[in-house]
């Protein structure tokens, strides 16, 4: 009687096994892939995106954005590629990564190569200097004769050059970490950068300031590669529907203090 039952219960037991070892393999089988968004960015642009001290993940206001973004329009996860700022639009067009942010100004340039999305924050560029260096700005005009630290690629770079030209001597690093270094090394006189950035770094570093800020007016945008339309119409409408939210708010207070 006992034995009987027991070997009915052995029978349930086994079948239960069996059938959760196929369920699982179900699952395992079954179960379309995880949906990644790749994403290029360059990893020293406080707070748009910068490496934890602590832990050396990259994090920032422009990941925070695209984790946002690339859930609202149905992938799973984001995979960060970080690299030289210049190094960002090649990456793309040959498709290393899907989607570029990294504080990236919309240009007419860029815009013959990539696509861009709607704007979603503004930027001047700043002119950093050592505290005590003596050096006024009081117009662009002034930075004539300066050695001018500029970041490779980038719109201060472009800015330097063409309006500036033969009239300054100008730097250029593949990081801002490398032209920031060589502003307190006092290898060059100023660095021209974008002003959200610059305002981060004078507060890391108390012994710079900001002696003046060209109106650039430029605009950041997240750049496709060119004709992916599909995957920038959905972008653009998660971009919406992000910086109507309180979601924006939040966001912005987290990255720039209130
Ligand atoms: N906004 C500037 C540009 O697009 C700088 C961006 C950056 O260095 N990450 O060139």
């Amino acid at each position: 009687m006992y034995m009987k039952r027991n070997l009915i219960l052995a029978g349930v037991v086994v079948s239960v096994l069996i059938f959760a070892v196929a369920a699982s393999g179900c699952i395992t089988t079954g179960t379309p892939k995880e949906k990644v968004l790749v994403v290029g960015t360059s990893a020293d642009f406080p707070p748009f995106e910068y490496k934890n001290p602590k832990t050396g993940n990259i994090t920032g206001f422009d990941m925070d954005l695209i984790k946002m973004v690339a859930k609202k329009i149905g992938y799973d996860k984001v995979e960060i590629k970080d690299m030289s700022f210049d190094s960002l639009i090649p990456a793309l067009q040959t498709g290393k990564v899907d989607v570029v942010i990294a504080g990236m100004t919309i240009t007419p340039k860029r815009e013959q190569v990539v696509d861009f999305s709607i704007p979603y924050w503004k930027a001047d560029q700043a002119v950093v200097v050592r505290k005590g260096s003596g050096i006024k700005i009081s117009s662009p005009e002034d930075l004539k004769g300066k050695t001018i630290g500029v970041e490779t690629g980038t719109t201060g770079a472009l800015y330097v050059k063409d309006k500036l030209g033969n009239s300054v001597t100008m730097k250029e690093y593949s990081t801002y970490v490398a032209a920031l270094q060589a502003l307190l090394n006092g290898q060059v006189n100023v660095l021209v950068i974008d002003s959200p950035v610059a305002n981060m770094f004078i507060h890391k570093y108390p012994s710079l300031e900001i002696a003046y800020v060209i109106q650039t007016n430029e605009h950041y945008g997240i750049a496709v590669r060119k004709g992916n339309k599909e995957l920038l119409n959905k972008i653009n409408s998660a971009l919406k529907e992000i910086m109507n939210s309180p979601e924006w708010n939040k966001l912005v207070a987290k990255y720039f203090g209130g």
